[in-house]
């Protein structure tokens, strides 16, 4: 008993050296037209974020760390659509930031290397509320392959002028005289922790040649081209990744989620370009899997699931409903949720960040793609552009474009992997 006692003696100083919490020493609260800006700064390298929604609150915990700000940090500067901050200490379980909102509210937040920063604005009111944030904590310099050019990522810091008309800062500092405000380098990435795959699913191929643009580029050609860039963009950031098909030939929709399930694959990304009866329709947009009243997404799920050809049957609506209502339970719709509004946001930013155009970001929604049906894993579909809109087609046979379409799209994922960035709603 007593040897017991003396060993934990001697051990305990050692252990909390090596446990020295991280401590959130600064708070500001900015805002900028319709967004609020709130950053904490950290001294100690920032804890992974774990988020978590609770009505009208969003609950930030950070493990191993600190707060060292008042429990109230902007107490009375607090304005819509941020209705209250708290933050508080919770001993051994660290530390919680609680943003309380007041009517519906979209949110994006990251992580960076001493920093959480987090953007809100009222739903829909900010087109890519996401882009600065996604853009700063994105990779610099990443080896690109192939004859595309490469790319500088230039991080864009958030603009520190004020926007006419809004709110002054409500700032304030940590009580220590000694700390002084770190820089603002680029996340550099550890590598993460369980070595995860992605299976990348070029859609289509063989004689299912999917869509087509009116100069007759297959969708096909242009998805698995696609496919491979996102191949390698996650290979380059250290992130395994696999195609369900490695040239011009027929898979079926069941054996791609069949390959992803046996590979234990993390997380599926199946790729494809849209078409429309509008040739002015443009932008990009990813589905994750569930039943929808929208019309256009029924006719576009419809064109998708033609490739079936075994495995689920004949191709009805009814048969889908039926696969639908059985699935629901095991398919992971959160996080595909969360995944398709990250791969939207950041392939978008990047887009107009590098071509200085306006990308449509036409968001994350729900759609009956059979191709998602049987994955056990979080499962996307993305459609990255229409082929039946001349300008972006040409655009999306540019081996530019599809370069940093490919290097949004591995970013997004390394996004959600390492759980450092996310975008969502209240
Ligand atoms: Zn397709």
């Amino acid at each position: 008993m007593a040897a017991t006692i003396l060993f934990a003696a001697l051990a305990l100083p050692s252990l909390a050296g090596a446990a020295t919490p991280a401590r959130i020493v600064y708070g500001s609260l900015v805002r900028r037209g319709p967004v609020t800006e709130l950053r904490f700064i950290v001294q100690g390298r920032a804890p992974r974020l774990a988020l978590s929604a609770h009505g009208t609150e969003l609950w930030i915990d950070l493990a191993g760390t600190r707060v060292d700000i008042p429990p109230r940090p902007f107490f009375g500067r607090e304005s819509a659509p941020v209705a209250m901050v708290r933050a508080m200490n919770r001993g051994a379980m660290g530390s919680r930031i609680v943003v309380e909102v007041s009517g519906r509210t979209d949110y994006a937040i990251a992580r960076l290397p001493h920093e959480i920063l987090l953007r809100l604005a009222p739903a829909g009111e900010v087109a890519n509320l996401a882009a600065p944030i996604l853009l700063r904590t994105s990779n610099q310099g990443v080896a690109t392959p192939g004859n595309a050019a490469p790319l500088v990522r230039a991080s864009r810091p958030v603009a520190r002028a004020s926007p006419i008309g809004s709110r002054p800062a409500a700032e304030m500092s940590s009580a220590d005289p000694a700390f002084v405000r770190p820089p603002e380098p680029e996340l550099s990435r550890a590598p993460l922790a369980d070595n995860p795959l992605v299976m990348i699913d070029p859609g289509h191929g063989g004689y299912d040649p999917g869509t087509h643009s009116a100069s007759g580029t297959d969708e096909k050609t242009l998805a698995l081209e696609i496919a491979r860039r996102v191949k390698s963009a996650l290979e380059a950031r250290g992130v395994r990744a696999e195609l369900t098909r490695t040239g011009d030939y027929f898979v079926s929709l069941p054996q791609r989620t069949r390959l992803a399930n046996q590979a234990g694959a993390k997380l599926f990304v199946s790729i494809h370009l849209n078409s429309s009866p509008d040739t002015a329709t443009s932008g990009l947009e990813v589905f994750y899997l569930n039943n929808t009243t929208d019309r256009a997404t029924i006719r576009l799920a419809r064109m998708e699931n033609q490739g079936v050809a075994n495995g689920y049957g004949p191709v009805t609506d009814a048969g889908l409903n039926y696969i639908l209502a059985d699935l629901r339970q095991s398919y992971k719709a959160t996080e595909s949720a969360a995944l398709a509004r990250m791969i939207d946001a950041e392939a978008v930013a990047d887009l107009d960040e590098h071509l200085g155009i306006k990308v449509h970001a036409l968001g994350a929604r729900k759609g009956p793609f059979y191709v998602l049906v049987g994955a056990n894993m979080p499962a996307v579909l993305v459609e990255c552009g229409f082929l039946t809109n001349p300008a972006e087609a040409a655009r999306l046979a540019s081996a530019r474009y599809q370069q940093i379409l490919a290097d949004g799209i591995a970013g997004a994922i390394v996004h959600f992997l390492s759980a450092d960035a996310a975008v969502g709603n209240l």
